[in-house]
Protein backbone atom coordinates (compact mmCIF):
# COMPACT_ATOMS: atom_id res chain seq x y z
CA UNK A 1 0.00 0.00 0.00
CA UNK A 2 1.25 3.55 -1.09
CA UNK A 3 2.35 5.80 2.06
CA UNK A 4 -0.50 7.35 4.53
CA UNK A 5 -0.25 11.60 3.91
CA UNK A 6 1.58 13.26 6.92
CA UNK A 7 -0.88 13.49 10.20
CA UNK A 8 -1.12 16.76 11.71
CA UNK A 9 -3.46 17.55 15.22
CA UNK A 10 -2.55 21.08 16.81
CA UNK A 11 -2.95 24.29 15.39
CA UNK A 12 0.51 24.91 15.68
CA UNK A 13 1.46 21.37 13.95
CA UNK A 14 -0.38 22.67 11.07
CA UNK A 15 1.48 26.12 10.53
CA UNK A 16 4.44 24.00 10.62
CA UNK A 17 3.52 21.35 7.91
CA UNK A 18 2.35 24.29 5.82
CA UNK A 19 5.85 26.10 6.61
CA UNK A 20 7.34 23.19 4.72
CA UNK A 21 4.83 22.86 1.56
CA UNK A 22 6.11 25.11 -1.76
CA UNK A 23 3.77 26.05 -4.24
CA UNK A 24 0.04 25.93 -4.47
CA UNK A 25 -2.10 24.18 -2.21
CA UNK A 26 -5.87 22.67 -2.28
CA UNK A 27 -8.18 22.45 0.38
CA UNK A 28 -10.42 19.33 0.73
CA UNK A 29 -12.51 19.82 4.22
CA UNK A 30 -14.07 16.51 5.43
CA UNK A 31 -16.08 15.42 8.20
CA UNK A 32 -14.13 11.70 7.75
CA UNK A 33 -15.61 8.75 7.44
CA UNK A 34 -14.37 9.10 3.82
CA UNK A 35 -15.55 7.28 0.48
CA UNK A 36 -15.26 7.13 -2.71
CA UNK A 37 -17.21 10.55 -3.09
CA UNK A 38 -14.52 11.83 -0.95
CA UNK A 39 -11.85 10.67 -2.54
CA UNK A 40 -13.07 12.18 -5.74
CA UNK A 41 -12.29 15.33 -4.32
CA UNK A 42 -8.80 15.04 -3.62
CA UNK A 43 -7.79 13.24 -6.83
CA UNK A 44 -9.22 16.07 -8.60
CA UNK A 45 -7.57 18.29 -6.29
CA UNK A 46 -4.01 16.72 -6.82
CA UNK A 47 -4.76 18.31 -11.04
CA UNK A 48 -5.33 21.73 -9.70
CA UNK A 49 -2.63 22.61 -7.27
CA UNK A 50 1.22 21.62 -6.21
CA UNK A 51 -0.30 20.00 -2.57
CA UNK A 52 -3.41 18.93 -0.85
CA UNK A 53 -4.31 19.22 2.51
CA UNK A 54 -7.39 17.40 3.59
CA UNK A 55 -9.18 18.34 7.27
CA UNK A 56 -11.11 15.49 8.63
CA UNK A 57 -13.12 17.63 11.62
CA UNK A 58 -16.43 17.04 12.71
CA UNK A 59 -17.36 20.43 13.19
CA UNK A 60 -20.04 20.84 16.69
CA UNK A 61 -20.83 24.28 15.51
CA UNK A 62 -22.55 23.05 12.53
CA UNK A 63 -24.39 20.36 14.57
CA UNK A 64 -28.29 21.12 16.77
CA UNK A 65 -29.12 19.50 19.61
CA UNK A 66 -30.28 15.93 19.20
CA UNK A 67 -28.89 15.90 16.15
CA UNK A 68 -25.99 12.87 14.84
CA UNK A 69 -22.92 14.78 16.38
CA UNK A 70 -21.88 12.20 18.93
CA UNK A 71 -22.86 9.48 16.55
CA UNK A 72 -21.39 10.66 13.49
CA UNK A 73 -19.03 7.89 12.43
CA UNK A 74 -15.28 8.67 13.46
CA UNK A 75 -12.90 6.49 11.55
CA UNK A 76 -9.42 8.26 11.26
CA UNK A 77 -7.11 5.04 10.93
CA UNK A 78 -9.37 3.82 8.37
CA UNK A 79 -9.54 7.40 6.06
CA UNK A 80 -5.95 7.85 6.53
CA UNK A 81 -5.52 4.45 5.06
CA UNK A 82 -7.69 5.72 2.38
CA UNK A 83 -6.11 8.60 1.78
CA UNK A 84 -2.66 6.77 0.53
CA UNK A 85 -1.87 6.84 -3.07
CA UNK A 86 -4.87 9.92 -4.33
CA UNK A 87 -2.93 12.70 -4.00
CA UNK A 88 -2.99 13.90 -0.58
CA UNK A 89 0.05 15.39 1.32
CA UNK A 90 -1.37 16.47 4.43
CA UNK A 91 -4.19 16.01 6.94
CA UNK A 92 -5.01 17.81 9.41
CA UNK A 93 -7.73 16.37 11.63
CA UNK A 94 -8.06 18.75 14.83
CA UNK A 95 -9.72 18.52 18.31
CA UNK A 96 -13.06 21.11 18.52
CA UNK A 97 -10.33 23.06 21.02
CA UNK A 98 -7.74 23.23 18.21
CA UNK A 99 -10.39 25.05 15.94
CA UNK A 100 -12.37 27.00 18.38
CA UNK A 101 -9.48 27.83 20.96
CA UNK A 102 -11.64 30.75 22.73
CA UNK A 103 -15.37 30.43 22.96
CA UNK A 104 -16.49 31.78 20.05
CA UNK A 105 -18.23 35.20 19.86
CA UNK A 106 -18.41 36.45 16.22
CA UNK A 107 -20.96 34.43 13.69
CA UNK A 108 -21.58 34.42 10.40
CA UNK A 109 -24.75 35.27 8.60
CA UNK A 110 -25.05 33.44 5.17
CA UNK A 111 -28.27 35.23 4.73
CA UNK A 112 -31.10 34.22 2.49
CA UNK A 113 -29.23 30.90 0.96
CA UNK A 114 -28.79 30.06 4.57
CA UNK A 115 -32.69 29.92 5.63
CA UNK A 116 -34.22 27.75 2.83
CA UNK A 117 -34.19 24.11 1.95
CA UNK A 118 -31.66 22.79 3.99
CA UNK A 119 -31.42 26.22 6.61
CA UNK A 120 -35.15 25.43 6.97
CA UNK A 121 -34.54 22.10 8.47
CA UNK A 122 -31.47 22.76 10.25
CA UNK A 123 -31.82 26.34 11.23
CA UNK A 124 -28.34 27.26 12.47
CA UNK A 125 -26.55 24.54 10.15
CA UNK A 126 -25.08 27.13 7.45
CA UNK A 127 -23.79 29.54 9.86
CA UNK A 128 -22.00 26.95 11.30
CA UNK A 129 -20.98 25.34 7.99
CA UNK A 130 -19.90 28.90 6.80
CA UNK A 131 -17.96 29.41 10.34
CA UNK A 132 -15.70 26.73 10.17
CA UNK A 133 -14.91 26.80 6.51
CA UNK A 134 -14.07 30.55 6.92
CA UNK A 135 -11.62 29.46 10.23
CA UNK A 136 -9.88 26.67 7.99
CA UNK A 137 -9.56 28.80 4.54
CA UNK A 138 -7.92 31.24 6.93
CA UNK A 139 -5.38 28.73 8.81
CA UNK A 140 -5.04 26.94 5.94
CA UNK A 141 -4.72 29.79 3.45
CA UNK A 142 -5.51 27.50 -0.33
CA UNK A 143 -5.04 28.81 -3.63
CA UNK A 144 -8.16 26.52 -4.48
CA UNK A 145 -10.98 24.79 -1.59
CA UNK A 146 -12.95 22.15 -3.58
CA UNK A 147 -16.28 21.36 -2.30
CA UNK A 148 -19.05 18.20 -4.10
CA UNK A 149 -22.33 19.30 -5.44
CA UNK A 150 -23.62 16.59 -3.17
CA UNK A 151 -23.63 19.39 -0.58
CA UNK A 152 -25.23 21.86 -3.30
CA UNK A 153 -26.72 24.56 -0.94
CA UNK A 154 -23.58 24.36 1.33
CA UNK A 155 -21.59 24.73 -2.00
CA UNK A 156 -23.60 27.80 -3.22
CA UNK A 157 -23.43 29.39 0.45
CA UNK A 158 -19.97 29.25 0.49
CA UNK A 159 -19.41 30.73 -2.96
CA UNK A 160 -21.53 34.04 -1.41
CA UNK A 161 -19.93 34.04 1.21
CA UNK A 162 -16.29 33.76 0.42
CA UNK A 163 -17.05 36.46 -2.60
CA UNK A 164 -18.68 39.16 -0.42
CA UNK A 165 -16.46 38.40 2.73
CA UNK A 166 -13.54 38.82 0.25
CA UNK A 167 -11.93 35.48 1.18
CA UNK A 168 -9.46 35.10 -0.99
CA UNK A 169 -9.60 31.35 -2.38
CA UNK A 170 -11.09 30.36 -5.44
CA UNK A 171 -14.27 27.88 -4.95
CA UNK A 172 -14.03 24.35 -6.89
CA UNK A 173 -16.93 22.07 -7.41
CA UNK A 174 -16.69 18.77 -7.77
CA UNK A 175 -19.80 16.20 -9.79
CA UNK A 176 -21.76 13.84 -7.41
CA UNK A 177 -20.10 10.11 -7.12
CA UNK A 178 -22.95 7.75 -7.07
CA UNK A 179 -22.97 4.30 -6.37
CA UNK A 180 -23.98 1.74 -9.32
CA UNK A 181 -27.52 1.77 -8.20
CA UNK A 182 -27.72 5.81 -8.46
CA UNK A 183 -27.42 6.33 -4.76
CA UNK A 184 -25.54 9.23 -3.82
CA UNK A 185 -22.21 8.49 -1.39
CA UNK A 186 -22.67 9.48 1.64
CA UNK A 187 -21.04 9.01 5.58
CA UNK A 188 -24.39 8.47 6.07
CA UNK A 189 -25.69 5.87 3.86
CA UNK A 190 -23.91 3.03 6.43
CA UNK A 191 -27.05 3.48 8.70
CA UNK A 192 -29.70 2.22 5.99
CA UNK A 193 -31.13 -1.21 6.21
CA UNK A 194 -30.74 -3.15 2.96
CA UNK A 195 -34.59 -2.68 2.27
CA UNK A 196 -34.09 0.81 3.39
CA UNK A 197 -30.97 1.15 0.38
CA UNK A 198 -33.89 -0.03 -1.78
CA UNK A 199 -36.22 2.13 -1.53
CA UNK A 200 -33.11 5.41 -1.08
CA UNK A 201 -32.80 4.53 -4.79
CA UNK A 202 -35.93 6.56 -5.43
CA UNK A 203 -34.35 9.74 -4.86
CA UNK A 204 -32.02 9.88 -7.94
CA UNK A 205 -34.51 7.72 -9.94
CA UNK A 206 -37.09 10.60 -9.11
CA UNK A 207 -34.24 13.32 -9.65
CA UNK A 208 -33.01 11.68 -13.18
CA UNK A 209 -36.62 11.60 -14.17
CA UNK A 210 -37.30 15.51 -13.39
CA UNK A 211 -34.23 16.36 -15.35
CA UNK A 212 -35.76 14.44 -18.33
CA UNK A 213 -38.66 16.57 -18.11
CA UNK A 214 -36.86 19.82 -18.25
CA UNK A 215 -34.55 18.49 -21.02
CA UNK A 216 -38.04 18.38 -23.09
CA UNK A 217 -38.99 21.84 -21.43
CA UNK A 218 -41.40 21.48 -18.45
CA UNK A 219 -41.68 23.95 -15.77
CA UNK A 220 -40.00 23.83 -12.84
CA UNK A 221 -43.53 22.89 -10.84
CA UNK A 222 -43.80 19.49 -12.93
CA UNK A 223 -40.17 18.69 -11.88
CA UNK A 224 -41.14 18.88 -8.24
CA UNK A 225 -44.38 16.91 -8.89
CA UNK A 226 -41.91 14.46 -11.04
CA UNK A 227 -39.73 14.07 -7.75
CA UNK A 228 -42.57 13.41 -5.79
CA UNK A 229 -44.42 11.15 -7.66
CA UNK A 230 -41.61 8.59 -7.62
CA UNK A 231 -41.03 8.98 -3.70
CA UNK A 232 -44.77 8.34 -3.42
CA UNK A 233 -44.50 5.24 -5.81
CA UNK A 234 -42.26 4.06 -3.77
CA UNK A 235 -43.77 4.43 -0.22
CA UNK A 236 -41.89 3.89 3.02
CA UNK A 237 -39.72 7.44 2.64
CA UNK A 238 -40.43 10.51 4.71
CA UNK A 239 -40.39 13.17 2.04
CA UNK A 240 -39.16 16.47 3.86
CA UNK A 241 -39.09 18.53 0.51
CA UNK A 242 -38.69 18.66 -2.95
CA UNK A 243 -37.79 21.55 -4.64
CA UNK A 244 -36.51 23.72 -8.10
CA UNK A 245 -33.83 26.04 -7.32
CA UNK A 246 -31.34 28.67 -9.28
CA UNK A 247 -28.11 26.60 -9.63
CA UNK A 248 -26.07 29.91 -8.02
CA UNK A 249 -28.48 32.32 -6.16
CA UNK A 250 -30.65 29.32 -4.76
CA UNK A 251 -33.68 31.29 -5.34
CA UNK A 252 -36.59 28.32 -5.37
CA UNK A 253 -38.04 28.54 -8.32
CA UNK A 254 -40.99 25.70 -7.24
CA UNK A 255 -40.94 23.34 -4.41
CA UNK A 256 -43.17 21.04 -2.42
CA UNK A 257 -45.82 22.99 0.24
CA UNK A 258 -44.31 23.89 3.36
CA UNK A 259 -41.27 25.34 1.34
CA UNK A 260 -41.24 29.07 1.61
CA UNK A 261 -40.97 30.86 -1.94
CA UNK A 262 -37.78 33.25 -2.65
CA UNK A 263 -38.68 36.74 -0.72
CA UNK A 264 -38.50 39.14 -4.08
CA UNK A 265 -36.09 41.77 -2.20
CA UNK A 266 -34.11 38.78 -1.45
CA UNK A 267 -34.36 37.76 -5.35
CA UNK A 268 -31.35 37.63 -7.30
CA UNK A 269 -31.43 37.35 -10.84
CA UNK A 270 -31.49 34.60 -13.12
CA UNK A 271 -28.79 32.09 -13.89
CA UNK A 272 -27.71 31.29 -17.51
CA UNK A 273 -27.32 27.84 -18.50
CA UNK A 274 -24.11 27.02 -20.75
CA UNK A 275 -26.20 25.78 -23.33
CA UNK A 276 -29.12 28.19 -23.45
CA UNK A 277 -31.82 28.27 -20.51
CA UNK A 278 -31.92 29.26 -17.01
CA UNK A 279 -29.24 26.96 -15.10
CA UNK A 280 -31.26 25.07 -12.18
CA UNK A 281 -30.63 22.52 -9.45
CA UNK A 282 -33.28 19.80 -8.61
CA UNK A 283 -33.11 18.78 -5.02
CA UNK A 284 -34.80 16.87 -2.57
CA UNK A 285 -34.46 16.13 1.01
CA UNK A 286 -35.96 12.80 2.76
CA UNK A 287 -35.69 10.52 5.61
CA UNK A 288 -35.70 6.66 4.77
CA UNK A 289 -35.97 4.78 8.56
CA UNK A 290 -34.29 7.07 10.76
CA UNK A 291 -31.45 8.85 8.19
CA UNK A 292 -32.02 11.56 6.14
CA UNK A 293 -30.63 11.94 2.49
CA UNK A 294 -30.38 14.69 0.49
CA UNK A 295 -29.36 14.52 -3.17
CA UNK A 296 -29.64 16.54 -6.34
CA UNK A 297 -29.40 17.55 -9.97
CA UNK A 298 -28.56 19.67 -12.33
CA UNK A 299 -31.08 21.08 -14.82
CA UNK A 300 -31.42 23.42 -17.54
CA UNK A 301 -35.28 25.11 -17.61
CA UNK A 302 -36.14 26.26 -20.72
CA UNK A 303 -39.89 26.73 -19.81
CA UNK A 304 -40.77 30.44 -20.42
CA UNK A 305 -42.36 30.39 -17.08
CA UNK A 306 -38.92 29.95 -15.07
CA UNK A 307 -36.30 32.61 -16.96
CA UNK A 308 -36.96 35.35 -14.60
CA UNK A 309 -34.77 38.44 -15.33
CA UNK A 310 -31.39 37.22 -17.15
CA UNK A 311 -27.81 38.48 -15.87
P1 LIG B 1 -18.66 15.70 4.41
O1 LIG B 1 -17.58 14.83 4.96
O2 LIG B 1 -19.98 15.04 4.30
O3 LIG B 1 -18.72 17.05 5.09
O4 LIG B 1 -18.23 16.01 2.92
C1 LIG B 1 -16.99 16.60 2.62
C2 LIG B 1 -16.98 17.03 1.17
O5 LIG B 1 -17.17 15.90 0.34
C3 LIG B 1 -18.10 18.03 0.84
O6 LIG B 1 -17.60 19.01 -0.04
C4 LIG B 1 -19.12 17.14 0.18
O7 LIG B 1 -19.94 17.84 -0.72
C5 LIG B 1 -18.23 16.16 -0.56
N1 LIG B 1 -18.97 14.93 -0.85
C6 LIG B 1 -19.62 14.12 0.04
N2 LIG B 1 -20.24 13.11 -0.60
C7 LIG B 1 -19.97 13.29 -1.93
C8 LIG B 1 -20.33 12.59 -3.12
N3 LIG B 1 -21.10 11.49 -3.08
N4 LIG B 1 -19.89 13.07 -4.30
C9 LIG B 1 -19.11 14.19 -4.35
N5 LIG B 1 -18.74 14.89 -3.28
C10 LIG B 1 -19.16 14.45 -2.09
Amino acid sequence: MSERPALVRTRAELSAALAGLTGSRALVMTMGALHEGHLSLVREAATLADHVVVTIFVNPAQFAPGEDFDAYPRTLDADLDALSGVGADLVWAPQPDDVYPEPTRVSIDPGPIGRVLEGASRPTHFAGVALVCTKVVGLVRPDVALYGRKDAQQLAMLRTVFRQLDIPVRVHAAPIVRDDDGVALSSRNRYLSADERTRARALSRGLRAAADLAARGAPAADLVARVVDEIDAEGGIDLDYAAVVDDETFDVLAATPGVAPADPRDSARATAAPGGGRAARILVAARVGTTRLIDNTGAALLHADDQGERR
